[in-house]
This record gives structure tokens, sequence and C-alpha cells, in this order.
């Protein structure tokens, strides 16, 4: 009896969500299910954080707030962003948003365009049905289901040749975008990837967006959590990059704060402006008291990041040798939580019989864009971590 917009048939279900429906099933019947599915940190939200959080509520801050965020709260991200060399970023530059997702959507919602019968693109050269966004595959779900939300066209470009190195895939991606491609997605430290471009590799990125003039998202969101003394460089601090980059970071991930829902993008000033139409009349404003929290976790929580990644550095080399000790050797992750496995058959079947032969959950590639492989996240702790690749091994998923 609905007749439903055609954006929401435009998109699936999370493919993730098949998988973890088994597992719940399963552990519903009480199997202890070892799940390396989840994107979320294990850890508990840093306790000043907490109470940060706590005493805002306390001291009354529980009304709206400026849509794009209180000074307070934008003057903390403003210097971090100096801090990364990003010093076009100014408090008018910024939306603070529920959770970085809410920050891409608004992203997308505010630069593709759907063709909606216009008939061919600008440029005349091709018949086209949206603004084109190229992803560098794999890529997370989301970035797919944003830009098909928003009526967008996609260009993929897989890196997987060469363990996700973004370098050798420069060419192809040069070959793929055009004058139509309005948007690049770039997520380094990257989900499910976990790879950090090279500063070559970024060099690279910006050459192709200046010449094909593309607007690019740095989704830093991950950019905490690196290893082996990797200091990553933000796309928007290169020559050429400075007006042409939204940098999107959230506090998910560095601050395990997945479930308060905060994070921003930074932007060219005429973005921002068009932007926060949409931002004012659908979220209002992100949640006075969490932004507050936000201050104090700008401020006074690097101990307890980097308690975080180092545990983080430490499953990565755990679980990279788990699996060699089963004669596997993955690609080896250089930031982010997440390792990808190669699996010799369909990667869908693959992970559904991780789940039914071995209880172990994790996602299959397809859903990245990239088959043949499975991503597994290593924020579970060391004993689960071995728990799980021992469970592959005896069930012959290795
Ligand atoms: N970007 C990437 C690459 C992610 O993996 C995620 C979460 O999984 C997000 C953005 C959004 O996170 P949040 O909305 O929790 O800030």
């Amino acid at each position: 009896p609905f007749e439903f917009a055609d954006r929401v048939g435009r998109v699936e279900p999370s493919a993730t969500i098949a998988i973890s429906n088994l597992a719940a099933e399963l552990e519903a019947d009480g199997v202890d299910v070892v799940d390396l599915s989840v994107g979320a940190p294990d850890f508990e939200t840093p306790a000043n954080i907490k109470r940060a959080a706590k005493t805002a509520l306390d001291e009354g801050h529980t009304g709206y707030t400026s849509s794009n965020g209180i000074p307070a709260l934008k003057e903390a991200i403003v210097e971090k962003l100096h801090g990364d060399g990003l010093d076009q970023y100014g408090t008018e530059n910024l939306i603070v948003t529920p959770g970085g997702k809410q920050a891409l959507y608004e992203v997308f919602q505010t630069l593709i365009d759907g063709n909606d019968g216009q008939g061919p693109s600008a440029s005349g050269t091709s018949s086209r049905s949206g603004d084109e966004v190229a992803l560098l595959d794999p890529a997370w779900v989301s970035y797919e289901a944003m830009a098909k939300l928003a009526g967008g066209s996609l260009v993929r470009v897989d890196t997987e040749a060469h363990d996700f190195a973004l370098e050798p895939a420069l060419d192809d991606l040069r070959a793929a975008v055009s004058a139509d491609t309005e948007l690049l997605v770039v997520n380094s430290p990257g989900n499910p990837h976990g790879q950090v471009y090279t500063d070559a590799a970024l060099e690279g990125v910006r050459d192709i967006a200046v010449e094909y003039d593309i607007t690019v998202i740095s989704d830093e969101i991950y950019k905490s959590i690196v290893y082996d003394g990797r200091e990553p460089t933000s796309l928007g601090a290169l020559d050429g990059m400075r007006d042409r980059t939204i940098t999107l970071n959230g506090f998910s991930k560095a601050y395990a704060m997945t479930g308060w829902r905060l994070g921003y993008f930074a932007a060219p000033e005429s973005i921002v402006e068009q932007a926060g139409k949409l931002h004012s009349h659908s979220v209002t404003c992100a949640v006075n008291f969490v932004q507050h929290a936000g201050v104090e976790a700008l401020a006074n929580t690097d101990d307890a990041v980097e308690e975080m990644r180092a545990a983080f550095e430490d499953r990565r080399d755990m679980l990279v040798e788990a699996f060699r000790e089963y004669g596997v050797d993955p690609p080896v992750p250089q930031g982010a939580f997440y390792l990808m496995l190669p699996v010799a058959e369909d990667d869908q079947a693959w992970a559904e019989r991780a789940v039914e032969d071995a209880a172990v959950a994790t996602v299959p590639g397809s859903a990245f864009g990239t088959p043949g492989y499975v991503r597994l996240s290593y924020a579970a702790s060391r004993d689960r971590l071995q728990e799980g690749v021992d469970r592959l091994a005896e069930a012959d998923l290795i």
C-alpha cells in the first residue's frame, strides 16, 4: 500500500546484517560466538570524558546549542586541525554532527545530485545517472549507500592487487575519473583495508584531484590508531588540496565513544553554508552535553588514546602472527583495527561457514567491494582473537 521513494530502493540493507543475524541466532541458542565483525573499540569511554558529560548535565547543558556546534568545541577542533597542518580551517568552517556518519551524509547530500531526467552530463561527454563519486575499494560500506541515496553514480577503483596500497593504483584512479567526477573519498587509515596511505600516494591523489577539479573527502576517523610509528599526513594540508578538501572526523574510534554520537567535518565556508541548511533542518545540533564531553576528550585524553592505540597494535601483531602459525599470511594492517583475510572461496559463503562451523563472525569483503577477502575486527581481547583463529583452523577455514 505504500509508495516508497526511489532513494530507499537504491540501497540495500547492510551486507553485514546476514552474518550478524546468524551470529545472534547462535548466541540465542547458547553458543559462544567469537564476534570479530564489529567496528567498535571494545574499551570503555575514558573516565574523564564521562565525568565531563556528567558535569555538563549537572550544570544544565541540556538545551539546543547553536546549530553548527558550541564555540568551545569548535575552537578545540580547530586547534586539533591546525596541529595536523590544516590551518585553512577556522570555526566558521566547521559543522559538529551526531557522529561522523551524519557528517558524511550531509556532505553527500550537499554536493551530489541525482540526474532526475536532466539528460547528459554537464560536459556532454557521457550520459549519466547522477553526479559521479569515486571510491577506492575496498571502501567502507556506507560511502556507497550515501552516494546512492543522494542519487549519485559510482566509479570504483580497486587497490587489492598490491595489498591495498594506493600508490600502485593511482594510474587506475586517473583512468577512472573524468570531468564528471564530483567527489572522491579517501579513508586513511582505512576501514576495512588497514592501510595508511603514503605521502607519495596522497600527492598522487592531489595531482588527479587538481587536474580533474574533484572535491575530496578525507575521512580521518582512524587517524589516531596507527602502528609502527607512522604519522599520517592529512590530505587537506597538501598544496592544491586546501580549498578542495573536506576533512572528516569523529570521536567514536579514537575515544571509544561510538554510542555518544559525535563527529564533525571541516570544509570551505561555502560548503558549510549550504550543508548548514540540511544540518539545521534535520538534526538541529549535536547533543549539548556530549559536545561538552568532546571538549574534554580533545583537551585531556592523550594518555588514554595512546593506551588504546598501543593495545590495538599489540593485537594486530598477535593476530598476524597467529595466522602465520597456520601458514596464512594476510596483508599487515598499518592502522585502524581491521585485518583483511584472503579466502579461497566465495567470501559470503566463507563468512557463513565461519559462523555456522566455527562460531566466528566476520564480514565478507564483497560488502566493501572486494570479494575474496573477509574483514576481521581486532577490537577484541588477545584470548578471543587466538580462540577465533584456532577455531577457523579447526573448521578447515584457513
Ligand atoms: N568513517 C569510517 C571509515 C567508519 O568506519 C565509520 C564507522 O564505522 C565512520 C566513518 C562513522 O563513525 P561514527 O558515525 O560513529 O562517527
